[in-house]
């Protein structure tokens, strides 16, 4: 093999290194947090309506906005559309987020939606309201609650890209970038 062939190889190998060590810590943070896959769909956008005061709940001390909002068999179902998104699988953020939206139109219309609809660029994914997932939400506001009175909290990731687009970048002495 030439020395431009056994780079290449050797670039291509590490590239799908990379790309597995990424898949699996998707897939470790997806069973911790016990969120649904989600299955692609081809979702009729022609029902979707904006919706047009965000959504609240005194309980849980949560308000939000999807996207949209859709009837179907007698359920609201939320839309959340990432335009910019490119995916094979829905984030568990993403998948997080529309628990938000799932659990406040669950709280707002004393009904419980069946599932929710996540948009990327190229892909719809429907994303059943499961109980892990009521669950997931549910935690995570707790621990959000728990740590509003937290001196310092440290940060939950490691991604300097994400420090980059942050809006507290100015003021925090944790940011990566
Ligand atoms: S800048 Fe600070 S607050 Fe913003 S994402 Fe980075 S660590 Fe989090």
């Amino acid at each position: 093999m030439s020395q431009v062939g056994a780079l290449l190889a050797l670039v291509g190998a590490a590239l799908a290194l990379l790309a597995l060590l990424a898949w699996r810590h998707s897939r470790r943070q997806r069973q911790r947090l016990g969120l649904p896959q989600g299955r692609v769909v081809s979702a009729d956008t022609g029902g979707w309506r904006a919706c047009a005061r965000p959504l609240y709940s005194a309980r849980y001390g949560l308000a939000g906005k999807p996207d949209y909002l859709v009837r179907t068999k007698g359920a609201l179902v939320p839309v959340e559309v990432k335009p910019g998104r490119r995916a094979a699988r829905p984030y568990p953020s993403d998948v997080l987020q529309l628990g938000a939206y799932l659990l406040l139109v669950e709280e707002e219309t004393g009904r419980r939606p069946p599932y929710g609809l996540l948009c990327y660029a190229e892909a719809k994914f429907e994303i059943p309201y499961t109980s892990g997932l009521r669950q997931s939400v549910i935690a995570t506001l707790q621990e959000m609650q728990r740590l509003r009175h937290a001196r310092r909290v440290a940060p939950q990731h490691h991604e300097p890209q994400r420090c980059r687009h942050c809006g507290h970048r100015e003021h925090c002495d944790d940011a990566l970038a």
